[in-house]
């Protein structure tokens, strides 16, 4: 075991992506390094359970830790996020190794609480409250790359039937606006090009009592000028909460790039309706509309449940049509399964499994021939690719290298030279399409 060293172990969204590389950072900086499981003297386990099976990938990945590291006992294993939060004190096996938990709101004291457990090997610490305000961590500083993800936000209010995050993650709490600006400029002064601001419920962003007045659309604004900046995202919007004027930002901000993740859930009005999702159909397929009036070349991603109980063929058949309709580039889709705690784990009318899996099958085969039509357009059309790092894809005598396009297409490239393109915006032609991914050739010089 090497002395002060750890490992974090990430399951879930980008925004427990970013609290891991948040405490990574911050336990460098306490003069932790880096080790494999085997060796490292802290693990942490940092949890997602807003899918079953996630949470039973946890379970795994801790009796892992327990495997590799010989149930060694001054081995300190932390376990974050929300199967934390779920299960609690639960997790404090009497042999454990499991000595610290962290909820989200507690992941601030992480870095103090591991070091204070490693001088009192006989403790064990919960950090599972919420706070009444979103708490600044500090800076991320090393925090480089060219794509920066910054939290402007922590927790939901909307209680979606099928939902643990607002049990997990807590209320809605909104960052002030000065921070988040502040760690944005911090960013793209090391060298960051492109920012995506995160939150659970990021377009509700401001409309909390524990902002500061700034709004959603006033952020958006106020962070599009940032110079040195040259592209912005955010993720992920509820679609009752886009106004007109986050729509019209596609149109009015220039480093807004025409790629949303909304998520539909159902295309059933019945099925949403008994989600709570609060819209409906034509309230969707409208705001869709209103999108593409602004940004005709928007490229829409989306979430899908399928087998929501009570979900009739009917339904079923609703969201494919719904779909089409809108022509998703892309989706996370996935069969219902009961989160203890919430509404519709009570719900009568359960979908058999068989139904549900078939119903996903056929909703993939859509979503697949869509993409491929969808992406078989794109070929010939020139566009620009933020480089972020080097491709495994391999071409003779050249270096190939993968980024972004301004719609979240992940696109192929070879470049020659030994530079370190990372960082670099380069314009290009697509010439071919794959599964998932974009091909392209250099069209243009790199800046
Ligand atoms: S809006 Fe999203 S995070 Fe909030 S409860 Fe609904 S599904 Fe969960």
């Amino acid at each position: 075991m090497i002395d002060k060293s750890f490992h974090i172990i990430t399951f879930g969204c980008q925004m427990n992506v970013n609290d891991s590389r948040w405490l990574e950072l911050s336990l460098a900086e306490r003069g932790f390094v880096k080790a494999d499981t085997a060796d490292a003297q802290v693990v942490v386990v940092n949890t997602c359970s807003v899918r079953e099976k996630p949470e039973r990938k946890v379970a795994a990945a801790l009796a892992d830790v327990r495997r590799v590291t010989r149930a060694d006992p001054k081995v300190l294993v932390a376990v974050a996020g929300c199967v934390a939060q779920r299960l609690g004190e639960k997790l404090f096996s009497p042999e454990g190794q499991v000595r610290l938990l962290i909820g989200s709101d507690g992941l601030i004291r992480a870095p103090e609480a591991i070091e204070h457990l490693l001088a009192e090997p006989d403790l064990r610490l919960s950090l599972l409250d919420f706070t009444d305000r979103y708490e600044e961590r500090g800076r991320m500083r090393g925090a480089s790359g060219p794509v920066a993800q910054v939290n402007i936000m922590q927790g939901c209010d909307n209680f979606c039937a099928y939902c643990i995050v607002p049990f997990t993650r807590g209320r809605q709490k909104s960052r002030a606006a000065a921070s988040v600006l502040e760690e944005c400029r911090a960013r793209l002064n090391e060298g960051a090009r492109e920012i995506c601001l995160l939150g659970q419920n990021v377009n509700a962003y401001g409309q909390d009592k524990r902002g500061d007045g700034v709004t959603f659309s006033g952020l958006l604004a106020c962070v599009a000028a940032l110079p040195g900046l040259a592209r912005l995202r955010y993720v992920t919007p509820h679609p009752k909460d886009m106004g007109p004027e986050d729509v019209s930002a596609f149109g009015d901000l220039a480093p807004l790039c025409p790629r949303l993740h909304l998520p539909l859930q159902s295309g059933s009005d019945a099925v949403l309706k008994n989600m709570g999702r609060k819209y409906d159909g034509r309230d969707f397929l409208n705001l869709v509309e209103r999108l593409r009036k602004v940004r005709p070349d928007m490229a829409l991603g989306t979430d899908i449940i399928v087998g929501f109980p009570g979900e009739s063929e009917k339904d079923f058949e609703d969201t494919l049509n719904m779909m089409e309709a809108c022509e998703f580039v892309s989706s996370f889709s996935f069969c219902y399964s009961d989160r203890p705690g919430t509404r519709a784990a009570l719900f009568p009318d359960k979908v058999d499994p068989a139904v549900s899996r078939e119903r996903l099958a056929r909703l993939q085969t859509l979503q697949e021939t869509q993409t491929r039509r969808l992406f078989a357009k794109r070929v010939g059309q020139k566009t620009e690719i933020l480089i972020e790092g080097r491709s495994r894809r391999q071409e003779a005598g050249k270096t190939s290298w993968q980024g972004r396009d301004p719609y979240g297409v992940l696109v192929h490239l070879a470049l020659s030279g030994n530079t370190d393109y990372t960082g670099k915006m380069v314009p290009v032609i697509i010439t071919q399409c794959k599964k998932h991914t974009l091909m392209a050739q250099q069209a243009g010089g790199l800046w």
